[in-house]
This record gives structure tokens, C-alpha cells and sequence, in this order.
């Protein structure tokens, strides 16, 4: 067991925790796994957060700090942003095609998707909301019946608590002008922003701006300041090696609590819970395994010589294992950075420019999520969406995965929004709401396999990526 490598060992935690979550519901155990195995899973996090903002203060700097010359930085950010965008817009459409050729919403029964059907235009009759396809069963006879029906049934409706809470942020975020997100970036106080996991690329603002400054001065003035800063990067990245030992503890500590808080104390609820939305959970699945298994190891071992399908995944597992696990790429970032750096080789000005930057703008799992979602919910509401409808669809899921901050959950509050904007009622992610842990669980996978590749790929054209390390991942 000692010698077995990382990556296996968090294999085992998770499978156990999965395992004993479900043995633990049918006993009964479940109140005991939350009181007290779930706020090991917390202390995770918490830990993984505690090195995330510091180590991506400290590594910009010092990423830029060695870079002597500031047109490599205007190249570098350009390659970034461009492969970001691109693998962003490919995982959106992937989701497009694969939501519109199995049609998820569309295998529910007939009579339940007219009754959706009504309760779509009366929400939109109430709320002035344009109906977009243009078809009206509120003025047909043959529904007048039902129409009432459903008329009484959503007077008696009483929204989720949980629900309201999350429609409350979204409305706050699209309340906001068009240049907020380029305001927001810039801090009027780093010390707050440090404060924040929110404030993630306002933290990566300052740094590069202190960086750029940094290499600006005369050398003498600098140097203790870089020393400083090189020190203080090596021991949060050494923290991150500590906490990595306990990994395996604590992802089944994750996993136990995740699954018994949905099972409480009966195991066939979690299986009860993906019944209703087993086709929805499948293909927004099988996108994210097709980015993950397909789509990245086939672009990186393409674009970048040498890297085979296997050493690719052992170079990143243990950062994907725990992606999986926590459901938040921020926490994630400090393995991420590890990963990249020494199993794939990536240069450490690459991965501490590159991975803040992408696990906090680059979501090509939250995108993809959502734009198979929003289709799957107008297919369930029988709403049918036009070819320009899906194409705004594919913009704004663009931009509010940009605009997710990289936390649990944070994509189904930004969902609200790309909702809102295709003219669709939000109050709809109610419906796939109970899934939404687990997705996003596979969402954040794919998240940070993203990140990784196009580090490893803008790292190989700029000649910063040392494939001797590689050996040892054969
Ligand atoms: N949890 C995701 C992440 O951290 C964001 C989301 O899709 O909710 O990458």
C-alpha cells in the first residue's frame, strides 16, 4: 500500500467513500457520516483554499519576475486566451449536437410536456416574457381544460428556499453593466481581495501588475523582494505536498458526505433522484467524458510531440481525482499546478501564468453543462429552440462560464442567467437542481483537464516544456 502511487490510493478513498455512503444509508448511519466523517471533507477544502491564493499570488509573481522580457507575457496571455476561447466554443457546440441529436427532453411523456408547455406561457403572459417559438396552446381549445389545471397547480407552488437564494445571486450579477467583469478584475484594495475566494483575477491582476513592476526597478532593489517571493512560493507549494499525503482520507470523506446528505437513510433515494433525469445526467456525461477521454488527450498528444494518451492522464490524475472530488477547480489549483509542473514539465512561468488564469475563465465543462441543459429544459417545457436561439446560447454559455467563479454549484447560478437571456423561465433549474452535485463534480473534471492541456500546449510552443520528466511517467 505504501508504495502504490498517488493517484491510486485516491481511487480507493473515493470508491470506498461511494461505498460506504450507501452502506451507511441502509443502516441508518447516515445522520453519524455527516456529523462526522462530511467536515473532514470541509477541513479539505478549507486547506486546499488556504494555500490556492497565496500560491497564486506568490508564482505570477515569480513567474514574471523571471521572465526578463514583458513582450513574452503579451504573447503568452494571447496564445492562452485565444486556446481557451477555442476549447471553449468546441466543448459548447459538442454539448449543442449531442443535446439536439438524443433530445433528453423529448422522451417524456407527451402529456406531461403540454402541461410544461402551459406553464411556460402563463409565465411568460405574467412576466411580458416574448413566447419564442411563437406557438400558442394557451389560445387553443383543446387545452383550455388543462390550462386551468396547471393555472392551480402553480398558485399552490411554493418556490425552494434553496432556489430563491441562488436566483438572488444571479439577479445581482445580471444587474450589472456590460464592462462590470473589467472593473471587478481591477482591486481598489489587494488585502480585500485576498480575502476572497471570489476575487480570484483581481488577485492575478495585482499580481502581474506587481510582477511587470517588479522586473522594472533596479536590479539591486528587486532582488531581495524576488528572493522573498521565491521562498515564500516553495513553501506554499510544499504545503500542498502535505496535504496531498491525507488526499485519499479525506476525498472518502468528501464522497461519503456528498452521497449521504443525497440518500439520507434510504440508499435507493440517490437512484430514485437520477430516474427522472437519467437521459439529461447521460448526455451531459457523455460530452464531458468526450472532452475528458476524447477531445484533450487527442489535442495535446496531436499538438505536442512525444506526449502519449498514457503519460498524459498519469502526469494529471491526481488533479482530475480531486477536481471530481471537491467540485471546485479554485481549490483544486495548487495539484493542478503541481501536476503541470512536475510530471508534465511545463516551465514554472507557464503553469503559475496559465492555470489561474484558465481555473478561473476557462470552464469548458460548466459552458458545455449549460448549454445542454438550457436545450434539454425548452425540449422538456416543449419549446423549440431556432438554429439563432441555440448560437446565443452558445455566447452567453460562453461568457457566464468566464463569469462562474470556480466553486461548487456556481455554473447552475450562472445556468439562471444564460436562461434569462434566451427569454426562458430560470425558475426551470429546479428541475435538474437534485443532479446537480454529481455533474458538477464531472463538470469540474473537465474544468481543470482543460487547463491542463492548453498549459502543456502553449508551454511546447514557447519551448518551456522539459519532456525528460516524462520518463517517469512510463
Ligand atoms: N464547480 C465548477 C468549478 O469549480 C464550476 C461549476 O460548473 O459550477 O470549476
Amino acid at each position: 500500500m505504501k508504495n502504490l502511487a498517488l493517484h491510486w490510493k485516491i481511487i480507493i478513498g473515493l470508491i470506498l467513500g461511494v461505498i460506504f455512503a450507501f452502506v451507511s444509508s441502509s443502516l441508518g448511519w447516515s445522520k453519524f457520516v455527516v456529523d462526522w466523517i462530511d467536515p473532514f471533507g470541509k477541513i479539505f477544502i478549507n486547506l486546499l483554499k488556504l494555500i490556492a491564493v497565496p500560491l497564486v499570488l506568490f508564482s505570477i509573481i515569480k513567474g514574471i519576475a523571471g521572465l526578463h522580457d514583458t513582450a513574452k507575457l503579451g504573447r503568452l496571455a494571447t496564445k492562452t486566451l485565444a486556446f481557451y476561447l477555442v476549447t471553449t466554443v468546441i466543448s459548447v457546440s459538442v454539448g449543442l449536437l449531442l443535446v439536439n441529436t438524443f433530445a433528453p427532453g423529448k422522451l417524456v411523456d407527451d402529456a406531461q410536456r403540454t402541461d410544461n408547455r402551459i406553464a411556460y406561457e402563463i409565465w411568460a403572459q405574467e412576466t411580458g416574457a416574448e413566447i419564442l417559438d411563437g406557438k400558442c396552446y394557451l389560445c387553443d381549445d383543446q387545452y383550455a381544460s388543462r390550462v386551468e389545471i396547471v393555472r392551480g397547480l402553480m398558485d399552490t407552488e411554493a418556490p425552494d428556499e434553496k432556489l430563491l437564494s441562488k436566483m438572488q445571486s444571479a439577479k445581482s450579477t445580471k444587474d450589472a453593466g456590460p464592462l462590470q467583469p473589467l472593473v471587478d478584475m481591477v482591486p481598489s484594495n489587494i488585502f480585500l481581495s485576498l480575502n476572497d475566494n471570489g476575487l480570484m483575477l483581481q488577485v492575478i491582476f495585482f499580481a502581474i501588475f506587481f510582477g511587470v513592476t517588479l522586473i522594472s526597478i533596479p536590479k539591486d532593489l528587486a532582488q531581495p523582494i524576488i528572493g522573498f517571493v521565491d521562498g515564500m512560493n516553495e513553501v506554499f507549494l510544499k504545503m500542498v505536498d502535505f496535504v496531498m499525503q491525507a488526499a485519499p482520507f479525506f476525498v472518502f470523506a468528501l464522497l461519503a458526505g456528498v452521497i449521504s446528505k443525497m440518500a439520507g437513510d434510504d440508499p435507493n433515494a440517490v437512484i430514485e433522484i437520477f430516474k427522472g433525469l437519467g437521459w439529461y445526467s447521460l448526455v451531459v456525461v457523455a460530452g464531458l467524458g468526450f472532452m475528458i477521454f476524447i477531445f484533450y488527450p487527442t489535442l495535446a498528444t496531436t499538438l505536442t510531440k512525444g506526449l502519449t494518451y498514457k503519460r498524459f492522464f498519469k502526469a494529471i490524475s491526481p488533479a482530475q481525482f480531486l477536481a471530481f472530488s471537491t467540485s471546485s477547480s479554485a481549490a483544486t489549483l495548487p495539484v493542478t499546478m503541481d501536476c503541470v509542473q512536475d510530471n508534465l514539465g511545463v516551465s514554472k512561468e507557464t503553469t503559475s501564468f496559465v492555470l489561474p488564469i484558465g481555473a478561473t475563465v476557462n470552464m469548458d465543462g460548466t459552458s458545455m453543462y449549460q448549454a445542454i441543459a438550457v436545450v434539454f429544459l425548452a425540449q422538456f417545457h416543449m419549446v423549440d429552440l431556432s438554429i439563432g436561439q441555440q448560437l446565443t446560447i452558445v455566447l452567453t454559455a460562453t461568457l457566464a462560464s468566464i463569469g462562474s467563479a470556480a466553486v461548487p454549484s456556481a455554473g447552475l447560478i450562472m445556468l439562471i442567467i444564460v436562461l434569462e437571456s434566451v427569454g426562458l423561465n430560470p425558475a426551470w433549474i429546479g428541475i435538474i437542481f437534485p443532479v446537480d452535485r454529481i455533474l458538477d463534480m464531472c463538470r469540474t473534471t473537465v474544468n481543470v483537464t482543460g487547463d491542463c492541456t492548453v498549459a502543456t500546449i502553449v508551454a511546447d510552443s514557447e519551448g518551456q516544456l522539459n519532456k525528460e520528466v516524462w520518463s517517469a511517467l512510463d
